[in-house]
């Protein structure tokens, strides 16, 4: 293709009589170097941010970076009907049980097991066939005038099913995956039949029936319509930044994170991550580019733009994070890959309770 692009222009020239320099020469000819490579990356992240780091990509690499972006359903359904013309090489999605549940139908290839990427993410947070790229918490956000410091000892999600908190609880729908995949690692921890009667008691405890997203909880805490809720560490974060507006800043301000489970595994913990599509045909380029994924350049990049935890050591994540606090226990106990394997047992626990 590009051969025959530098023909047509240098016959352009020749037609048009024009005298070719050298420089135009040399133009041409860098030019098509510049994209000698490319790599399709399918992405569920609406971060443009993503955007500005595969510039940085292209501009280390010389490898050109495509970006179909979309829902994860949509973009999941297109890579299955293409095929093997499938173009997809990377899907990158914002938690595990997404990444799991595609490698279930047999949509992603092994082969992110470098030197690199092993050092760079703890065992935990990958398999051969889809790693983390960034980390995030799933927490509890309280109201301190309307909970108490004893109420909040040794606070955790399996103590959120206890009657105290009848009433007091905002937490968003079950068809949410972020709420999948923390069920499905309490079911991997309790097992299903325990997270079965932990689920009827939340459902119990709930202040409202669930709507809204992960900002909506927070927000309804600051309101006064619940005590407490169960919402992602990088929402309050993306709140006190002012980057969704006044109102929901000062409304951040009034509500206080908790990390949960501090006294067993710790608080439940779930990825950014990047799978390598099963008939991905510029491998090569797709892991070179999940290995700058995890440079320290890219994971500065991201931490600072999206509210995220580094899956890497040595860098730290945004101020607006840290000042809510690093020195928590996380769960590196629990494998994410779990997040898939019992999605469909959390989903069934939760709609059974009548969790809508
Ligand atoms: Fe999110």
């Amino acid at each position: 293709m590009r051969i025959v692009l530098i023909l047509k222009l240098l016959l352009l020239k020749i037609i048009s009589n024009e005298k070719i320099s050298i420089l135009s020469l040399i133009f041409i000819l860098f030019s098509s170097v510049v994209f000698s490579g490319e790599v399709n990356i399918f992405s569920a992240r609406h971060y443009d941010s993503d955007i500005e780091l595969y510039k940085k990509f292209t501009l280390k690499t010389g490898i050109k970076v495509n970006v179909v972006s979309g829902k994860s359903n949509a973009l999941e359904k297109r890579i299955i009907e293409e095929g093997t013309d499938s173009k997809a090489d990377l899907y990158i999605v914002a938690d595990a049980g997404t990444l799991g549940a595609f490698e279930a139908k047999g949509m992603l290839q092994s082969g992110l097991t470098s030197k690199i990427i092993k050092s760079a993410v703890p065992y935990n947070y990958r398999t051969s066939k889809w790693v983390g790229i960034a980390k995030r918490a799933r927490i509890i956000y309280y109201a301190p005038e309307r909970v108490t410091a004893e109420e909040l000892l040794g606070l955790s999600y399996e103590s959120l099913a206890n009657p105290k908190w009848k009433g007091r609880l905002v937490i968003r729908k079950s068809n949410n995956i972020y709420n999948q995949s923390l069920v499905a690692s309490l079911i991997k921890n309790n097992g299903k039949e325990k997270t079965a009667d932990w689920a009827k008691g939340i459902v119990a405890n709930m202040a409202r029936t669930p709507k809204g997203n992960d900002r909506a909880q927070i927000l309804a805490v600051a309101a006064g319509e619940a005590d407490i809720a169960i919402a992602n560490t990088y929402y309050l974060a993306l709140m006190l930044s002012g980057k969704k507006g006044e109102e929901q800043k000062e409304a951040a301000k009034k509500v206080k994170p908790f990390f949960p489970n501090q006294e067993d595994r710790g608080t439940h913990m779930n990825i950014s991550g990047v799978g390598l599509v099963k008939n991905s045909p510029n491998k090569e380029n797709a892991i070179k580019l999940v290995e700058f994924l995890l440079s320290e350049e890219a994971q500065k990049h991201i931490v600072n733009n999206t509210f995220e935890y580094p899956m890497i050591e040595g860098v730290s994540p945004h101020p607006l994070i840290v000042s809510m606090g690093l020195d928590f226990k996380q769960d590196s106990k629990t494998e994410v890959v779990n997040f898939g394997k019992n999605q469909t047992d959390a989903l069934e626990v939760m709609l059974a309770a009548g969790w809508k």
